[in-house]
């Protein structure tokens, strides 16, 4: 532990807080970048959502890879974290007036629009200004993740995507609107998917609906498979890089694509969970009925996941040598899905130890609030504890 982390700067710096580890960052980004290129025709684009911390997005923007927004505040951060506009793709069912006109004055790369009534509107704005914006439309490809429920986008119940009875009949709208351009196709079928078979489903649902689509003498030049690759949370430093390779090879296997087309990812979670750490102070030792009760400083304020989704943290004390004990370890809020994890093993604890919650580094930060009024948490890089 001492090794992967600078324990004594911890212990000076006020808790809880989000650690990230930016070499193991560079060199996620490395390997996605050297998987990717093996095909010459894959672009990835970072999903902003899972950490848009301005140091975190600098590393990414200027390792080249091109950003995937869901909102104008993240198409904002992503400008000012110095990612280039025609790398930007924006999504999302309910885009705003002001979001699409700060996408269209910027000139993003393009726009994944999920139904018709924002069609028009993005038509209607860019005619205003005398553009032309460029469309992707996001399909619901009804193929299921083997994933938390919460975190499945592909059926047909999600509120995500366009159906695909409705494809043609959209995409013909789309070449009749003045302002509109149709680059290509978008799905996305949920997140944390760590069975390739997914994957292969969803391709072969991509390569069904291009026939549909040929067979109309509609040509698409982008086909955006979205993101979703999961990451080991159970034995982050056994596998600190998420599989990569099977990754991209299952879609150069799996899409049988057209000449000239470009496939684009949109990874978040992949990226940078594994480089991320909720670092959290034991507060107090209570001893329950049945249990023991690992009282932190952290709570679901800062890492929403085990309450939202039941996410589970590998949880370690990293200032204890002691024996492990079972505990319920718990955050201080007024809410009683505030807890990180229940009867897991942890180093003895006592009052004033340091906790890490590892793989955080993905929708931790990001998602924390002020609920309690409570402070949000300071989110700190390698570098800044040198
Ligand atoms: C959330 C999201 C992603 C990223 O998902 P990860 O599981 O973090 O890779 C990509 N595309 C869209 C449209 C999303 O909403």
């Amino acid at each position: 532990m001492e090794n992967l982390f600078p324990v004594e700067k911890f212990r000076v710096t006020r808790t809880p807080f989000y650690y990230y580890d930016t070499a193991l960052l560079r060199e996620t980004i490395e390997a996605v970048k050297n998987e990717a290129a093996k095909y010459d025709n894959f672009v990835v684009h970072y999903a902003v959502k899972a950490n848009a911390n301005p140091k975190v997005l600098k590393i990414i923007s200027h390792s080249g890879l091109g950003a995937d927004c869901v909102s104008g505040g993240e198409i904002e951060a992503s400008l000012q974290a110095g990612f280039p506009s025609d790398g930007i793709v924006f999504a999302g069912v309910g885009k705003a007036d002001w979001e699409i006109n700060t996408a269209l004055d910027a000139n993003i790369f393009c726009f994944n629009v999920e139904s018709v009534p924002e069609l028009e509107v993005i038509n209607e704005l860019a005619k205003a200004k005398g553009k032309i914006a460029n469309v992707c439309f996001r399909i619901n490809p009804e193929v299921g993740a083997h994933t938390h429920a919460n975190i499945t986008t592909g059926l047909a119940e999600n509120k995500f995507g366009i159906a695909m009875i409705d494809m043609v009949p959209v995409i013909e709208r789309a070449l009749s609107l003045k302002n509109i351009k149709f680059t290509g196709l978008h799905f996305h079928i949920g997140s944390q998917i760590l069975d390739m078979s997914d994957f292969e489903q969803l391709c072969i649902r991509i390569n069904e609906l291009q026939d549909i689509l040929e067979a109309k003498g509609i040509k698409v030049e982008n086909i955006n498979v979205g993101g979703g690759l999961g990451i080991d949370y159970d034995n982050p430093e056994g596998n600190p890089l998420p599989d990569f390779k099977s990754y991209f090879k299952t879609f150069a296997n799996g899409l049988r694509l057209r000449p000239g087309q470009k496939v684009h990812f949109e990874l978040g979670r992949s990226i940078v969970a594994q480089m991320g750490s909720l670092i959290t102070k034991v507060l107090y030792v209570k001893k329950g009925v049945n249990k023991l009760f690992c009282i932190v400083d952290a709570g679901m304020t800062d890492l929403i996941r085990p309450a939202l989704y039941h996410a589970s943290h590998k949880i370690e004390n990293i200032t204890s040598r002691e024996m492990p004990e079972t505990y319920d370890v718990v955050g201080p809020i007024c809410e009683s899905s505030d807890v990180f994890a229940k009867d897991i093993p942890v180093n003895g604890c006592k009052r004033g130890d340091l906790i890490a919650m590892r793989s955080a580094g993905a929708y931790g930060e990001i998602m924390a609030s002020q609920y309690n009024c409570r402070k949000l948490p300071v989110g700190y890089v390698s570098e800044d504890f040198k």
